[in-house]
């Protein structure tokens, strides 16, 4: 069995915060705000795959109105996500990402993003892309005032966790 999710997030951008994308720490002078560490990809992924299997979402499973939250390392909330979901016998297939911000540029950093989100999810990073665009200067994210990013993932059923059920498969 194979399910597909997306997660989406945007967060505003403040200058001498912390641009946390995955995990990676982007060289920029302005970063995001948020209750959290308020990596956008981060959330945007964590809702991709707790949607997929129907988990709940981010804000449901570490509300921002819960001081346990507060500045808490997004990495820690994306493993516990996914823990959650590996536990409930799926795997990732893939993994895709769009993060939408006027600068800087993600190509440069693409790389050293992929490779973080595969370490903290403990999984290849060939199944995991991310792909930068701007917004060709319109809107908040166009004025560099925010970055929006955009995440969906496909999982898969472990076959061992399976159950065969009346000749099919549940
Ligand atoms: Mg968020």
């Amino acid at each position: 069995m194979m399910r597909t999710g997306i997660g989406y997030d945007i967060h505003r951008l403040k200058r001498g915060r912390r641009f946390l994308l995955g995990g990676a720490d982007i060289p920029s002078p302005k970063g995001e705000l948020g209750h959290s560490d308020g990596d956008a990809l981060a959330h945007a992924v964590c809702d991709a795959l707790l949607g997929a299997c129907a988990l709940g979402d981010i804000g449901e499973l570490y509300p921002p109105s819960d001081p346990a939250w507060k500045d808490a390392d997004s990495l820690e909330l994306l493993r516990n996500a996914f823990t959650l979901v590996k536990q409930n016998g799926w795997q990732l297939v893939n993994l895709d990402c769009v993060v939408i911000c006027e600068n800087p540029k993600i190509l440069p950093y693409r790389d050293v993003i992929r490779k973080s989100l595969a370490k903290a999810l403990d999984v290849p990073y060939e199944i995991i892309f991310v792909k930068g665009k701007t917004a060709e200067g319109l809107g908040s994210v166009g004025r560099g005032k925010a970055v929006e990013v955009f995440a969906q993932c496909l999982l898969q059923k472990q076959p061992d966790m399976q159950q065969k059920r009346e000749g099919q498969w549940v």
